[in-house]
């Protein structure tokens, strides 16, 4: 259940924002990779264009 991180948008082509966030609470991001964040045990949130959230 393991995929890469979007950099961009499928359907809109702008860039996907990505949210790091532990404990469940999405509010700030941390300037890590992505990759290293996982690794740390933080969740990766995309911000999709319309709004919704997804996990990574
Ligand atoms: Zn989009």
């Amino acid at each position: 259940m393991d995929r890469a991180p979007l950099e961009v948008c499928p359907l809109c082509k702008k860039p996907v924002k990505k949210l790091i966030a532990g404990f469940s609470t999405p509010k700030y991001t941390k300037p890590l990779s992505v990759s290293d964040a996982k690794a740390a045990g933080f969740t990766i949130l995309e911000k999709r264009c319309d709004g919704s959230y997804e996990k990574l």
